[in-house]
């Protein structure tokens, strides 16, 4: 607090500071605020998104506007509705201890009536997008020529937008003089000409170390064959049951296309892009922003400065056409002091791409693997376990519990807990049990072992004390293999696989051929795919499996098996507005989760009645 303090803010700014929680300022605010409350000076500012610029701007032109005048002081403009309402409202919690401030956000597709008659009220502060403020001006509706402080926010995005006549046609009806301070992520020829054109030698800030290069997130990329994009997305959301993510596409047809299929496949996801109607985009963003969306597929520029907290996952569906957009969009995790993972999904005549944007974010893309049908398995049954022990128990329940227990009277807890996770497990499990292997093998590490590899599974794992260092060690020392020759050892719970060189597959069965580690008979396997090396993996027979496979697959529904689908139905009638109606009771429910509502995922969340399907 002190430090902000320090930058010169007066007391009823540090006040409502300190009600927001910031302790310190960030960099951009430590260089801009000192500069824009000591003097009247144009200024350009380079820095990301998520780097606090709101406050960089918004805390000045609080304290130098005069509240107790009606006249309009300051416009920020800005280039998405969002954005708008974003900073209007952050706008109004830095000022919450000046009494008589008015802030006023004017965007499009709203009422210009209810827009006007607040703008007649009297309003110190207009928060703006281009075409509707133009459009007011033009009828009279407001007046600017008073304005002492105009801000230009993410002003390479409005021009990309097209903003620019808008942009000279409102700033013709503001005052000479005044303060202009523009704000960026990227100095486009474009910008530096509107900062020729509008401001006089103004003071130029750069924020060195941008949020994506920030230590806060990690890069990574899945390299797969383009027609498996969707499936691989797929697997990494149910990879990541607690996913609250944002999932970049390049065109709006290829976001909507993406979302309905998510939708569709029972996950909560939704689209966002510019050719939603306001009202809808509103509700997708609420939604997003209370969880009942896990997975917001957007264009870039309907996420820009988007600024929702806590995202786990960027995945950028496709990459960018520029390398510098890259960065933008995995700014949108990794904020607040928070980790986070920025996932490319690429096909091999992609990855080259790739360089191009580790010189931009000055990190390297650490290569991973698409997970397997049953890793997925694992972690969901793990997940549920886990639910099932966090779950509180509903006193409600007492009620039934006489005729429950006389029904399932016989059972032990074992056979219990076999019982309910084969209720939630069966379909998943089947769906997922002839899932293919994903993964391309890659070309930027020619060094990788693929072609000739063989992958193992063995039927121990961490529950028997292993990790993956150790279990290394161990099966080197047992099977007598360099260090090299032994890689890709996935420990699971209670298995775990690992790869060597094809040409050491038969030293490997043999020794394992009839061993026993204290009293136990250790199984390995020889699991078709090659833990990402090479081609399809076929799950069928006894390709992989948990402790209970033979019992797994008695219980197997006799739904037939549906691997991973790329083809959709026909009826692709799923949107965000059916969405939201069928997810009502699946969030009352208290599952944060998705919900299920298509056939064509399994059910993998919840226990009883929670999750069953609802169509
Ligand atoms: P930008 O406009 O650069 O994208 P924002 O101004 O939207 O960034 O700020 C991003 C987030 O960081 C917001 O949630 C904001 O409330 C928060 N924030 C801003 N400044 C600070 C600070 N000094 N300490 C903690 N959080 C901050
Ligand atoms: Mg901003």
């Amino acid at each position: 607090m002190t430090a902000f303090k320090a930058l010169g803010l007066e007391e009823h700014l540090l006040k409502a500071i300190a009600d927001m929680g910031f302790e310190t300022p960030s960099e951009v605010q430590e260089k801009a605020i000192p500069i824009l409350l000591d003097r009247e000076t144009d200024m350009v500012s380079l820095a990301q998104t998520g780097t606090g610029k709101t406050a960089a701007f918004g805390f000045p032109m609080l304290q130098k506007i005069d509240v107790n005048s009606r006249t309009t002081q300051g416009l920020i403009l800005s280039p998405t509705r969002e954005l708008c309402l974003q900073i209007t409202n952050e706008m109004i919690a830095y000022g919450k201890y000046m009494p008589g401030l008015n802030v006023t956000a004017i965007y499009g597709g709203a009422s210009i009536t209810d827009q006007a008659r607040q703008i007649k009220r009297g309003s110190q502060i207009i928060v703006a997008t281009p075409g509707r403020m133009k459009d007011m001006i033009g009828r009279g509706l407001i007046d600017i020529s008073k304005i002492e402080y105009c801000v230009l926010d993410e002003a390479d995005e409005m021009l990309n937008m097209g903003f620019y006549e808008d942009i000279t046609e409102i700033l013709s009806h503001s005052p000479k003089e005044k303060s202009t301070w523009l704000f960026s992520a990227t100095m486009p020829k474009e910008v530096s000409t509107i900062a020729k054109k509008f401001m006089h030698t103004p003071v130029e800030i750069t924020v060195g170390t941008k949020n994506v290069g920030s230590d806060q997130v990690s890069h990574e990329y899945y390299l797969v064959n383009a027609r498996d994009r969707y499936n691989a997305l797929k697997r990494l959301a149910d990879a990541n049951p607690e996913i609250f993510s944002v999932i970049f596409c390049r065109t709006k047809r290829d976001t909507q296309k993406v979302a309905e299929q998510l939708i569709e496949d029972g996950y909560n996801a939704a689209a966002i892009h510019g050719d939603l109607s306001q009202s809808q985009r509103d509700t997708v963003m609420k939604s997003f922003r209370n969880r009942q969306i896990q997975m917001l597929v957007a264009t870039d520029v309907a996420a820009r400065g988007i600024d929702v907290d806590n995202i786990t996952h960027v995945i950028n569906y496709q990459l960018p056409d520029e390398p510098e957009i890259y960065t933008h969009r995995s700014g949108r995790t990794g904020r607040a002091g928070k980790t986070g993972i920025s996932i490319v999904i690429v096909s091999k005549s992609e990855v080259r791409k790739l360089r191009s944007i580790e010189k931009i974010i000055q990190k390297q893309f650490v290569a991973k693997e698409i997970p397997s049908g049953m890793e997925i398995c694992e972690v969901q049954m793990f997940h549920l376990a886990n639910n099932i022990k966090d779950t509180e128990i509903n006193p409600e329940i007492n009620a039934y519990l006489p005729n429950i227990n006389e029904v399932l009277e016989d059972f032990t807890k074992e056979e219990l807990i076999k019982k309910v996770f084969s209720v939630e497990f069966t379909r998943f499990l089947n769906y997922y049990k002839n899932s293919k292997d994903l993964n391309v093998s890659g070309d930027r590490s020619q060094s990788e072992h693929n072609a000739d590899s063989t992958r193992y599974f063995l039927n121990v794992g961490s529950k028997d004390d292993f990790d993956w260092m150790s279990l290394k060690d161990f099966l080197r020392d047992l099977l007598q293999l360099g260090k090299d020759d032994l890689y890709k050892v996935d420990v699971k719970d209670s298995f775990s696989f690992f790869n060597t060189d094809t040409k050491h597959q038969e030293l490997v069965m043999s020794i394992f051929k009839d061993f026993k580690l204290e009293g136990r008979q250790i199984n390995v396997e020889i699991s078709k795919d090659t833990g990402g090396g090479g081609g399809g993996r076929s799950r069928s027979g006894g390709g992989g499996g948990g402790r209970d496979r033979g019992k797994r697959r008695s219980e197997r529904s006799d739904r037939s098996d549906r691997g991973d689908r790329g083809d959709r139905g026909s009826d692709r009638k799923g949107n965000f507005k059916k969405r939201s109606a069928g997810s009502g009771d699946g969030n009352k429910s208290g599952f944060k989760g998705r919900s299920r509502r298509s056939s064509d995922r399994p059910d993998t969340k919840g226990t009883g009645g929670r999750r069953r399907r609802r169509d």
